[in-house]
């Protein structure tokens, strides 16, 4: 077997080592004997050394017009479109999503480039007529300065591109700390960055832990915003660091979606939506369909619908075009599953599909655990109120279109939400009255489109919604106001004229 590449931080324009020469290592979680490469494993330092790059290269970059930094983010979209394959295979490799889920997840970031490089020529402020004569005013989007991304594994070029993109097209300069379980597709868009140009220092890349790369940059106080997705957990710290050098945090985090399913719905399409939604990336996506609340008239019948769709779900070799369902990311998930199914046993559900590890040769070498199903679910047991990130659903009942509501808004979560019915009085309720970010009617809870704001409510997120969307742009930019007072003589406001 040929030896793992080795990969470098970038930093101001140089792909350089760690201070500490220590490695880390990304292995397959299909064939955990495969080493995909080596990643630096920085500390502090390497942190500082980046972020005071990207300060410097900020000064420049945020000069240059809007028009001419999007031109970089179009080119970026072509060579991405051009070794899609290529980039999924080794997103594949790295962190285990079906080969055609891995080229959804490049394909977002081409979206997201093409999309943001029209942005440049719009990046639209506001003008409105000033209350005194001969005065001007309007509001234009100014960069924020340093930018630090921390993004989790589950989605390892779309995430990343969801912060990076929106962060250069709007002038400002960045520190990208991708999760260890999957540096490799952050690393490729880093690099086209450089292929394309993009001046040194603007975009920096350091690999590492989550405490002393995470942690330094949000502690740095030069570092003026802080762009995370991850566990709910760790999105509070990296809250309660932000506070202290009063940085701007956007934090996307934890779910636990909840699709309804009414008894006027049409359950083949019930069951599609809730087969895709529950296992597609093996249930690690922020997305996923955790809970399916059903209304009792149609229960039995859909659970049985359920089962022998998921039963039917190829597990294995994710690099397989005809494999459903690849493994978990790493052994710790494996674990954080496995532990959970015990749970959700002694709580007094049932799993009536799955919920033993799989241990045939082909999946001894990987973290492979099968599709899950648990019913008579109640909502208080920890299975339906804790995020699981594993191929792991509850099927709950409910009287009516009410109950299943609250079902559903009863939970510490709020990202994503679907419902399926036929009736449109009961898919507007439910729009209105789901408390989440996103709300699909009948389509499942997973999908989300780049250019609509993505993120959720409650411990989700922190009000802010990424993506491509022009809410995107509200989080990289500040707004600033400009008064024009061109009468030649001191005019007061309004508020100052008694
Ligand atoms: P995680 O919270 O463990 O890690 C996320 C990132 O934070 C990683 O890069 C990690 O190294 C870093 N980190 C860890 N400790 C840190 C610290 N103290 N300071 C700064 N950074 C730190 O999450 P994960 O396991 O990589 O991803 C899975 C989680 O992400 C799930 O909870 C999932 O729901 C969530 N997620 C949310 C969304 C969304 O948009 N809402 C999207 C994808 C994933």
């Amino acid at each position: 077997m040929a030896e793992p590449k080795s990969y470098r931080n970038f930093i101001d324009g140089e792909w350089v080592e760690a201070s500490s020469r220590g490695a880390l290592e990304d292995r397959s979680p299909a064939d955990k004997g495969e080493v995909i490469g080596t990643f630096q494993d920085s500390g502090e330092a390497d942190a500082d050394a980046a972020i005071a790059a990207a300060a410097r290269a900020f000064r420049r970059w945020r000069l240059v017009p809007a028009p001419k930094r999007a031109e970089y983010l179009f080119r970026m979209g072509e060579i991405l479109l051009k070794r899609k394959e290529e980039y999924a295979r080794e997103m594949t490799r790295e962190m285990g999503k079906p080969i055609r889920e891995a080229r959804g997840d490049v394909q977002e970031a081409i979206d997201v480039c093409y999309h943001l490089a029209g942005e440049g020529r719009r990046l639209h402020g506001h003008t409105t007529p000033s209350e005194l004569p001969n005065k001007a005013c309007f509001s234009v989007r100014a960069p924020i300065g340093v930018c630090g991304l921390i993004t989790p594994w589950n989605f390892p070029m779309a995430i990343p591109s969801w912060k990076l993109i929106p962060a250069l097209v709007c002038g400002n300069a960045v520190v990208l700390k991708p999760a260890s379980d999957a540096p490799l597709s952050s690393y490729h868009l880093v690099k086209i960055c450089q292929e394309v140009g993009i001046p040194r220092g603007v975009v920096n890349y350091v690999t590492g832990s989550g405490a002393a790369v995470g942690g330094r940059l949000t502690a740095h106080p030069e570092v003026r915003l802080i762009s995370f997705t991850g566990s709910s957990e760790v999105g509070r710290l990296v809250n309660l660091a932000c506070a202290d050098t009063f940085k701007r945090a956007s934090l996307e985090m934890g779910g636990k979606n909840a699709m309804i399913v009414m008894d006027d719905a049409r359950l083949d399409l019930a069951v599609d939506g809730a087969v895709w939604g529950a296992f597609a990336t093996a249930g690690q996506r922020c997305t996923a369909t955790s809970r399916i609340i059903v209304h009792k008239k149609v229960l039995k019948d859909f659970v049985d619908r359920l089962v022998e769709r998921a039963g039917g779900l190829k597990i294995g070799d994710p690099l397989q075009e005809s494999v459903d369902l690849g493994p978990l990311v790493n052994e710790a998930q494996l674990k954080k599953v496995m532990d959970y199914v015990q749970i959700g046993r002694d709580e007094g559900a049932d799993p009536v599909l799955g919920g033993v590890r799989l241990t045939k040769a082909e999946y001894g070498r990987g973290f492979f655990f099968p599709p899950t199903i648990f019913t008579g679910v109640t909502p208080e047991m920890r299975i339906a109120r804790e995020e699981i990130f594993g191929p792991v659903v509850c099927v709950l009942a409910a009287d009516g279109l009410d109950d299943a509501l609250a079902i559903a808004n009863d939970t510490l979560y709020g990202l994503s939400s679907s419902i399926y019915t036929q009736d449109v009085n009961r898919a507007f309720t439910a729009a209105r009255d789901l408390e989440t970010g996103i709300t699909y009617v009948n389509a499942s809870t997973i999908g989300a489109e780049t250019h609509l704001p993505f993120g959720g409510v409650k411990r989700t997120g922190n009000g802010h919604r990424e993506g491509a969307a022009h809410t995107a742009l509200d989080i990289f930019t500040e707004w600033k106001t400009v008064y024009v007072d061109y009468s030649g003589k001191l005019q007061k406001a309004q508020i100052d004229n008694g």
